[in-house]
């Protein structure tokens, strides 16, 4: 600023600049001109980083990359007419990308009366952050520019605050848990929303928590690694075709994702849509769940539901393929546990996985597991015996596991508990059915005791028995397992009772006795 009179002065690209400063405006992209050039001079001064750019459009497009990146608005510094015209592009392309930008142009000389308070900064901002993110423009009237004004008289708007974060309604999360729970061949889709509310831990916990395989959009890609077990983007249109539910999170229906429709997309594929913009819900299909509100902030009630449910196979199979040492040898028998085993459980070595083999026979894992720790233990001492059971068929030799204890060999046998063969029964069902009479009419053939506690058979004999519900517990299970180099032990793994294998394919398979 300039003294007059003994009062410090400061020009209207000055004021433009301290304003634009005081929301933490980082970076401004532009093309400068009359009248302009002095808010960019300014600006610059002011501590703001100023790249000239040798076309609008140019400038426009890399301010608006600034707000997806940083989540703060970049700032666009065009002249009037043909300048402004060529942000257009760039501030489309923002608003449909719902990425935060300020376009300001200079324009012709207004009447110093007309001039108001420099508000619009603050609106700008917020305007531009709030809500679905978007462009907004400011047109500084051209005498705005060099006109003077008294320092002491101008009063700068607080900086705004973050956007205000909000959740989804209770029951919509709720209702979104429950038709998660009950898919058969469910699909994350991320999109760039996920990624530019940076809610990136929450969806990597909320994969790993639910194993859920998931998809990302173009620009969605890295908010959960590419090279992560459960990305199916290498079966993409696989993916979507098959998927009966879809928790779209963060991305549109449009064309990216072809609208969500066939025959790109089931018929019926049931849609839970977690998006910041209510007006976007419903769009092309309409949604079994709503969950309006921040990515991040959805994640994490997510996340504390996940942990209150039964796991399923899919879970389970996914802790233990992050915890087991690559060269254990796997014992594995049972129908479902043995079946999606095969495909969760990698081999990296040959001769190290045992299971119900050619016959399909069960009651043969605790004789295979006590013959691979014995081999184990006199030519490759390190490795692990990890014996993978259904409760259906650890019952068949259940009782070697006295034999295990009696020679104290280090194998670690997971039951897989689902109260059955195949499918189960919850104690709460169970009980009602007793009500009906004589259990031995009542009971459904699949059914075995429920929670029935195969652990403490383990520590009836001196090894480690573990009961175990929820991802936390199943963790620390098999850590402690694995850590104790010497002892057998026994981790019984409550599931969903009726959470079931993915629909096979092929109607000749499914008549499997396993
Ligand atoms: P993609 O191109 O990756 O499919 P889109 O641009 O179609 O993604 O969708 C992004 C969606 O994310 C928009 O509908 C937008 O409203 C939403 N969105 C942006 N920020 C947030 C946020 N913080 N929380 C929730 N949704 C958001
Ligand atoms: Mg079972």
């Amino acid at each position: 600023g300039r003294l007059s009179g003994g009062m410090e002065e400061l020009s209207g690209a000055q004021l433009i600049a301290e304003a634009l400063r005081a929301q933490n405006v980082e970076y401004m992209f532009g093309v400068v001109g009359i009248p302009i050039t002095e808010v960019a001079v300014a600006a610059q001064a002011a501590g703001i980083k100023y790249i000239g750019m040798r076309n609008e459009q140019a400038a426009c497009y890399a301010a608006s990359a600034i707000g997806y990146l940083t989540g703060r608005p970049g700032v666009c510094l065009v002249v009037s007419g043909p300048g402004f015209l060529h942000t257009l592009g760039g501030m489309a392309n923002a608003t449909v990308n719902c990425w935060p930008l300020i376009v300001i142009g200079g324009s012709s000389d207004r009447n110093q009366e007309t001039m108001g308070a420099f508000q619009e900064f603050p609106q700008a901002v917020r305007t531009s952050i709030y809500g679905r993110p978007g462009s907004c423009y400011i047109d500084i009237p051209g005498d705005f520019v060099n006109l003077q004004v008294n320092k002491s008289s101008v009063k700068y708007v607080e900086c705004c605050p973050p956007p205000p974060i909000s959740t989804a309604e209770h029951s919509a999360v709720s209702e979104a848990a429950s038709i998660i729970a009950h898919a058969k061949q469910p699909l994350l889709i991320i999109g760039k929303g996920a990624s530019y509310s940076r809610a990136e831990n929450n969806i990597r916990k909320f994969v790993d928590l639910s194993g859920l395989p998931f998809l990302p959009t173009p620009m969605a890609k890295g908010v959960v690694p590419d090279n992560h077990p459960n990305c199916v983007a290498a079966a993409r249109s696989m993916a979507l075709l098959h998927a009966d539910v879809i928790i779209l999170l963060g991305a549109r229906l449009n064309w990216i994702l072809h609208f969500g429709l066939p025959p790109r997309f089931r018929q019926d594929v049931k849609v839970i849509q977690i998006d910041i913009c209510a007006e976007e819900m419903g769009n092309n299909v309409r949604p079994a769940a709503m969950l309006l509100g921040d990515i991040n902030a959805i994640t994490k009630q997510d996340l504390a539901l996940q942990k209150s449910l039964p796991m399923n196979y899919y879970t389970v199979f996914h802790h233990i393929r992050e915890l087991i040492p690559k060269d254990c040898i796997l014992v594995s028998e049972g129908a479902n546990t043995m079946d999606i085993g095969r495909t969760m459980l990698p081999n990296y070595h040959p001769r190290q996985r045992l299971d119900a083999g050619t016959f399909g026979t069960m009651g043969v894992g605790l004789g295979f597991a006590i013959a691979a720790a014995l081999v184990a233990k006199d030519r490759t001492p390190e490795k692990r015996v990890i014996c993978i059971e259904g409760d259906s068929a650890f019952g068949f030799s259940g009782m070697e596991v006295e034999t295990i204890c009696r020679y104290n060999l280090p194998i670690l046998i997971i039951v897989v508990n689902n109260n059955g063969i195949y499918t189960g029964l919850d104690a709460g069902s169970w009980k009602e059915m007793l009500q009906y009479g004589d259990p031995v009419t009542s009971v459904p053939p699949v059914s075995l005791l429920p929670n029935a506690r195969y652990e403490e058979i383990m520590s009836a004999f001196g090894g480690k028995g573990y009961f175990v519900n929820t991802p936390e517990e199943l963790q620390n299970a098999v850590k402690a397992s694995l850590a104790d180099k010497r002892a057998p032990s026994l981790i019984n793994v409550m599931i969903d009772p009726q959470s079931e294998r993915k629909k096979q394919e092929f109607p000749w398979l499914t008549r499997s006795n396993l």
